[in-house]
C-alpha cells in the first residue's frame, strides 16, 4: 500500500492547467487541475474514442493535450459519457456533428431532457447547452476499437445511471466515480443508492483488471487493493446511513416530503 513507490506511469507533457499522462500503449488519461474530471483517449487500430470530456471550459486544454500525441478532434469516432454529471461532460457539444456521443440510456435521458439538477449545472457553473446523445447504451454493449474491445458494463450507485468500460484483454478498467484510486467512492447522488454501489463494486472485484482509470484522481495499477477499500468504506456507509435514520424521526422527517406530494398533486381551479 506504500504509496512512496515511482509512478509507473509516465507524464508526457504537464502545464498549470492540464497533464497529460500514459497509462497504456495508446490509452492517455488527461487529467485537468480545476474541478474537471478526467478524460480518457483510446487510440484503437480501427477506432479512436475518448471517455468523459471534463468541462466545456476546458475544451482548448484539452485539444492542446491531444495535440501532443497527434491527434486532432477530427480524428475522435466516438465520446462515450459515463454519466450525467457535467464535470464529466460539459465539453461533450463540442463534438456534435463530428463525433457520435454515447451515453447510459438513463444518463442520456437526463441529459437530452437537460435535467440540470441530476447534472449538477449549477454546481460546475456550465452553460445552458445541449448535449446530443446519438446512442444509448446498455448493460453487455460492446464498443469495437479493433485492438481494445470495451465493454459496457452497468455499475449504479453514485447515480442511476453510470456506466463502466472493461477491457477484458488488457485488464482496463475505466470505473468513472464508481471506483478511484485508494478506494476513494464518489459519493451517492440523488438518483444512486448505497446498495446498488456495493452491488456494481462486488461486480468491479470479480474481474482481473490491472490498471484503474477514473473518473478522478491518479492511475492505479492496484485496482483489485482499490476496489476492497471501496467496498469496506461501502458497507460502513450503509451502516451509519442505517444508524442515522434510526436516530431521525421519521414521522416528522417524511412529513415535508408527504406534503410537497400533496403539493404536486393538487389541481388548481
Ligand atoms: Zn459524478
Ligand atoms: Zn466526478
Amino acid at each position: 500500500m506504500s504509496d512512496r513507490r515511482p509512478s509507473p506511469f509516465k507524464t508526457l507533457f504537464d502545464n498549470d492547467v492540464a497533464s497529460l499522462i500514459q497509462a497504456a500503449d495508446d490509452v492517455y488519461q488527461i487529467r485537468f487541475k480545476n474541478r474537471a474530471a478526467n478524460a480518457y483517449l483510446v487510440r484503437g487500430s480501427k477506432r479512436t474514442i475518448m471517455i468523459d470530456v471534463g468541462l466545456s471550459t476546458n475544451y482548448p486544454h484539452l485539444v492542446a493535450c491531444l495535440g501532443h500525441i497527434g491527434v486532432t478532434p477530427e480524428m475522435i469516432d466516438m465520446v462515450v459519457l459515463s454519466h450525467e454529471h457535467l464535470d464529466h461532460i460539459g465539453a461533450a457539444y463540442h463534438f456534435h456533428g463530428q463525433a457520435y456521443i454515447a451515453a447510459h440510456r438513463l444518463a442520456a435521458n437526463k441529459i437530452m431532457l437537460r435535467d440540470d439538477f441530476s447534472m449538477l449545472r449549477k454546481m460546475f457553473n456550465e452553460p445552458n447547452v445541449p448535449i446530443d446523445i446519438d446512442l444509448w447504451l446498455e448493460e453487455g454493449n460492446l464498443i469495437d476499437l479493433g485492438n481494445f474491445r470495451l465493454n459496457v458494463m452497468y455499475t449504479p450507485g453514485h447515480t442511476s445511471a453510470c456506466i463502466t468500460l472493461f477491457d477484458q484483454d488488457k485488464g482496463l478498467l475505466f470505473a468513472s466515480d464508481t471506483l478511484m484510486p485508494g478506494g476513494v467512492m464518489g459519493g451517492v447522488f440523488g438518483s444512486g443508492s448505497i446498495a446498488d454501489y456495493i452491488q456494481s463494486l462486488e461486480r468491479l472485484k470479480g474481474l482481473n483488471a490491472k490498471i484503474l482509470l477514473s473518473g478522478h484522481g491518479r492511475l492505479s495499477d492496484t485496482p483489485l487493493d482499490d476496489v476492497r477499500i471501496a467496498l469496506q468504506r461501502s458497507h460502513a456507509l450503509l451502516e451509519d446511513t442505517a444508524q442515522l435514520f434510526d436516530a431521525l424521526d421519521a414521522r416528522s422527517n417524511f412529513e415535508p416530503i408527504m406534503q410537497s406530494v400533496r403539493d404536486l398533486n393538487k389541481l388548481d381551479d
